[in-house]
């Protein structure tokens, strides 16, 4: 490998693995292969490192952004720092806007990266003039800053039909057969989706056209909206970080998003410690999620089938969610217990 002018030009063609020792606990070695592709090798450890470039590219283009100028984005953390990596190589002034849910060492990391923060109420609506959202739209209004606004930006689902698709499609050989990823902007899964559906579009049986696998969290708005075309009533906090939305946003690409699986806090913090204890893959709840699904996916397929996830970020920004006794003081019960009994076992 060739020396890098920057480290923005080591963002992307991220490694994959099987997750075969999962497939034989989880799924008794019966149905189709899971491999992982692993975001955490970005130089930011997250699968936001392909987009906060090509965010800031879009607003210079645009005339938005100006040299020495201000960006500002609404992010639960790994935006914010894909942004701040980019901002500060690029010389402009980064501000994030974030959720007061999101882990104390995310927050650190992104002032590490020289980012400032506006911590706002996880606990309003999206419309709510504290919420996350709304700050860093204030900051745009009133100070002229440039709001890449991920939700919004059709920079964000290009990056990885650009990017995350054609990697995807090349270390396979051209073998997935279905690909399931977390939604949270819905920009991965729309970008990749989008490649992935036209790379294998004509293919013939029985691998056929790639089929395109959301996963939403219980709580959020996708899954019903997947369903019914309609937002549900009941949309509620959960604990998963990254993804599920209370809100539409346009990234989301509904046309290359064939089936949407809900997660459970539960089983995405099971899996990400089962992820961490027996694959020694340490990721976010949102991997946790994520594999949940796709193991879920290829349980019921054939072994000839290649399911395909992504693994979006590192654990070590979520240790200090990342023990019983905040599971437990959370309410949660399956994650804490596989621990408790893999711990005894190590002994
Ligand atoms: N997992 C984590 C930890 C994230 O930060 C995000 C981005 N919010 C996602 C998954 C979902 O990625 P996307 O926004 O591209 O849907």
């Amino acid at each position: 490998m060739a020396i890098a002018k920057s480290i923005l030009d080591l963002v992307g063609n991220t490694p994959m693995v099987y997750l075969d020792r999962l497939r034989a606990s989880v799924n008794k070695g019966k149905g189709a292969r899971v491999a992982a592709k692993l975001e955490m090798f970005n130089p930011g450890s997250s699968v936001k490192d392909r987009i906060g470039l090509p965010m800031i590219r879009a607003g210079e283009k645009a005339g938005l952004l100006k040299p020495g100028g201000t960006i500002v984005e609404p992010t639960s953390g790994n935006t914010g720092l894909g942004l701040a990596m980019a901002a500060s190589l690029l010389g402009y002034r980064m501000v994030c806007a974030v959720p007061d849910k999101i882990p104390k060492e995310k927050q650190d990391l992104l002032k590490a990266y020289g980012a400032e923060l506006i911590v706002c109420p996880t606990s309003v609506d999206a419309d709510d003039p504290r919420s996350y959202y709304k700050q860093a739209e204030r900051l745009r209004d009133e100070e002229g800053a440039y709001l890449p606004y991920q939700y919004y930006n059709a920079a964000n689902p290009t990056a990885h039909y650009k990017t995350t698709g054609p990697e995807i499609w090349e270390q396979t050989g051209g073998k997935v057969t279905h690909f399931v990823a977390g939604m949270g902007t819905g920009g991965t899964i729309s970008g990749t989706g989008k490649f992935l559906h036209e790379a294998s579009n004509g293919r013939r049986k029985p691998a056929g056209r790639v089929q395109v696998v959301g996963v939403d969290t219980v709580g959020s708005v996708y899954t019903n909206f997947h369903k019914t075309g309609k937002f549900p009533k009941d949309t509620h906090q959960y604990l998963i970080d990254g993804i599920g939305e209370d809100f539409m946003p346009t990234t989301v690409w509904w046309d290359e998003i064939d089936a949407v699986q809900q997660v459970s806090d539960e089983d995405a913090f099971l899996m990400q410690a089962k992820l961490a204890r027996e694959e020694a893959l340490f990721s976010g709840s949102s991997a946790g999620a994520a594999v949940h699904a796709a193991l879920k996916v290829a349980k019921g397929l054939p072994s000839t089938a290649l399911v395909v996830t992504l693994l979006p970020d590192i654990g070590d920004r979520y240790l200090s969610k990342f023990n019983i006794e905040w599971m437990e003081a959370k309410g949660l019960t399956k994650a804490p217990s596989y621990l408790r009994k893999m711990s005894k076992r190590g002994a």
